[in-house]
């Protein structure tokens, strides 16, 4: 079988997944190429039609897309639908299986931490895409659940979804902060979403930015005493249960990680 994979969105040029897909690929020594195409959003119904004809296996969906390529999908998964975005297609023959593997990243990067949420109470900063997936997944593992953003009725409307508490203290006593907003993302990386408590022993700050490797937040929380966990063993865990679902085989986690290691 030839796997021929894309990333789309908008803008995707600064993307890891190309690299970390390519090695897996070569790795596995599987034909095939992983591509990322920037496509704007009133060309995504077409470019999905073009890839189901140009006989892709798989497709990642990031920012703007991950909500609304959920309508375009003959069959979502449990996660997909309870979430109500898909990071992940299967095309298989003309059926286009929507996933997301965000929820499953996002908790892998959490057991490299040895942090089980249940009966934790975590913060969760932001109310886009990447809060969806880790609220549900905070969830179903039995955390108490408080969300902080910055347009309010976007939190309002998430904390109803998924049973979760607005916040407007960013200060409140948690174990676990995640930050899912994008602040602090290359190229601002001396901006913060939060103004932290002066100590923070024995709460763990969680930020889903992956580039740069270590933020602006994750370096102020490591200084008051917090554990802090990066955005990047979310990346390569997402991406890993993506390359399953297409090719049917374990993915090669540390050729994986060494290629975004060295970027
Ligand atoms: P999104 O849907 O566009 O949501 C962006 C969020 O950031 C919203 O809550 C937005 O608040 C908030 N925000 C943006 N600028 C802000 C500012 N200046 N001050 C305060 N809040 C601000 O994006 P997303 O898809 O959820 O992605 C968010 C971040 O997570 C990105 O950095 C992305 O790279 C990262 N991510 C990482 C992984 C991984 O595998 N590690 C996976 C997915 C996403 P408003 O609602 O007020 O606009």
């Amino acid at each position: 079988m030839n796997y021929k994979l894309a990333l789309i969105g908008f803008p995707v040029a600064h993307s890891l997944s190309p690299r970390m897909h390519n090695a897996a690929l070569r790795a596995l020594q599987l034909d095939g190429e992983y591509r990322a195409l920037a496509v704007a959003p009133e060309q995504l119904e077409v470019t999905l039609h073009d890839l189901v004809t140009q006989r892709y296996r798989g497709v990642n969906v990031t920012t703007p897309h991950k909500q609304a390529v959920t309508a375009f999908m003959h069959e979502l998964s449990n996660a997909a639908r309870a979430i109500g975005a898909v990071n992940t297609i299967v095309i298989d023959d003309v059926r286009l299986i929507g996933h997301n593997t965000d929820a499953l990243g996002f908790m892998r990067g959490l057991e490299q931490a040895h942090f089980d949420p249940a009966q934790r109470s975590v913060l969760v900063l932001g109310a886009g895409g990447a809060a969806r997936a880790a609220m549900y997944a905070l969830k179903q593992a039995g955390a108490q659940v408080f969300i902080w953003n910055r347009t309010r009725a976007r939190a309002e409307q998430l904390a109803h979804k998924f049973g979760a508490v607005v916040c407007d203290d960013m200060n409140a006593s948690v174990d676990l902060i995640v930050n899912t907003t994008s602040v602090g993302m290359t190229p601002h990386v001396e901006e913060s979403a939060i103004t932290l408590a002066d100590r923070l022993d024995g709460t763990i700050v969680y930020d889903l930015v992956y580039n740069p490797r270590e933020t602006k937040l994750l370096r102020e929380a490591r200084a008051r005493g917090a554990r802090t966990i990066g955005g990047i063993e979310m990346l390569i865990q997402q991406g890993a249960e993506s390359f399953c679902l297409w090719t049917g085989r374990a993915a090669p986690l540390e050729i994986m990680r060494a290629a975004v290691a060295a970027v």
